[in-house]
């Protein structure tokens, strides 16, 4: 099943201060992961840690709606 995953740009703790990251949503369940980096791959590395953060049942597969560099 297609899911939207909702991603926002977040400011996340760093070792040396705040960084820019990604939080990646499921769209359904409103689970969420952080990802540093905001480049498309960061949001793809979002989405696959979201397959396993998310509660929702059945195959999942997400998609990043319009989130490109
Ligand atoms: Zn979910």
């Amino acid at each position: 099943m297609k899911i939207m995953a909702e991603v926002e740009e977040v400011e996340l703790d760093g070792e040396y201060g705040s960084v820019d990251g990604l939080r990646v949503a499921c769209s359904r369940c409103g689970e969420s992961v952080d990802v540093y980096g905001r480049s498309s791959s960061s949001a793809r590395r979002g989405a696959a840690e979201l397959r396993d953060a998310c509660t929702c049942r059945g195959s999942k597969f997400f998609v990043l709606d319009g989130y490109d560099d």
